[in-house]
């Protein structure tokens, strides 16, 4: 049986090494199973490609999918998943945050029959308090507004063994905005939680920036739900219902007291406050008529520059030779 590694990178060409050290360690005492190690460049722009290249010569486990570019890491993934032929993939990051030490552990609960084993971060060491609360509160939010029967595993990350029939279904949903951690929830299976402690980087820095983690966030929420759309609607009824009354007040004020001149600021403030409120649910509504548009384009969701793999390296090495005689 094979068993396929999945390792999505971008710019790591400090942390491949290390990387490829330990895991070969963990691989080469697990004897009852074959391995392969997908590495899956997402555009990097450093000396990452050649270090593997390096790496493959004496290692025919090692492929790698070469993308044109930087997809994202969710789309990294999937290109991996794509790629591998395992009967089982184990997805994790290149940085050695995610410890090889679990392989074995993960292959004990998959031999039980569990179909989705999912390795939980018990601490995250060296991450700031706002960073960790944040998560902590978005996680919460999420559920709340998530579909019935969806569930989503907050400390969950993308350190998971999937069996092969969860790689099928998985790789099944090519929407454009991917959101892993709902999808994993979404087309069920057996699941497992097994934990450990988040290790420090090895080298180079995260490659999650406030920006690409906003993206991640917005994308969670409206991936999975049309909850903000129904929220925005609840406003707006709130607001009518609360102005419906307030006309009728001030129509018997006039009737009664006769004109009220005054007024100038409460004016203000409902039209600036209400202006307000409808930009935002424009913006919600805005959100996901970009999705639909990104999604009706049915475009690939990546492309490969390239598969290199050791017998397409062994191939071209034979043709160079062939042009030369
Ligand atoms: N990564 C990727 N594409 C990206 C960003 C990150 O393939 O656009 C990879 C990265 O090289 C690493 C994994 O995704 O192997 C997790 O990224 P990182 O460690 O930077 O995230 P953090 O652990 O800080 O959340
Ligand atoms: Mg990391």
């Amino acid at each position: 049986m094979l068993v396929s590694v999945v390792v999505p990178f971008y710019n790591e060409e400090e942390s491949l090494k290390p990387f490829y050290d330990a895991i070969t360690q963990v691989i080469d005492s697990v004897e009852r199973y074959e391995f392969e190690l997908v590495f899956s460049n997402d555009g990097s722009k450093d000396q990452s490609v050649e270090i593997l290249q390096k790496i493959m010569i004496n290692d025919s486990r090692v492929k790698i999918v070469d993308l044109l570019r930087n997809y994202g890491k969710e789309t990294a993934l999937l290109a991996g998943l794509d790629h591998a032929e395992g009967d089982a993939v184990i997805m994790m990051d290149s940085d050695l945050q995610h410890p090889p030490y679990l392989i074995p552990e993960f292959l004990k609960w998959w031999e039980q029959g569990y179909d989705d084993i999912y390795a939980t971060r018990q601490e995250r060491v060296g991450e700031p308090w706002l960073k960790k609360k944040t998560s902590e509160l978005y996680y919460k939010i999420l559920q709340g507004v998530t579909e019935q029967g969806v569930e989503i595993y907050p400390n969950a990350g993308d350190f998971r063994l999937l069996d092969r029939k969860v790689v099928d279904a998985l790789i099944q949903l090519r929407e454009q905005s991917r959101y892993m951690k709902g999808m994993y929830g979404w087309v069920g299976f057996r699941k497992k939680e097994i934990f450990f402690d988040a290790a420090e980087r090895v080298g180079g820095t995260t490659k999650f920036n406030f920006k690409k983690l906003m993206k991640l966030a917005i994308d969670g929420v409206t991936s999975f739900t049309t909850a903000p759309l129904t929220f925005a609607a609840y406003i707006g009824s709130v607001f009518a219902l609360f102005g419906f009354v307030y006309g009728i007040i001030i129509l018997i004020q006039t009737i009664f007291l006769g004109k009220d001149v005054p007024g100038f600021p409460s004016i203000m403030t409902a039209v600036l406050f209400l202006g307000g409120l409808q930009l935002i649910t424009l913006g919600i509504a805005g959100t996901y008529i970009g999705k639909i548009f990104y999604e009706s384009k049915n475009r690939p969701l990546y492309f490969v520059e390239d598969f290199l793999t050791a017998e397409s390296m062994k191939k071209r090495s034979e043709g160079e030779n062939d042009d030369i005689r």
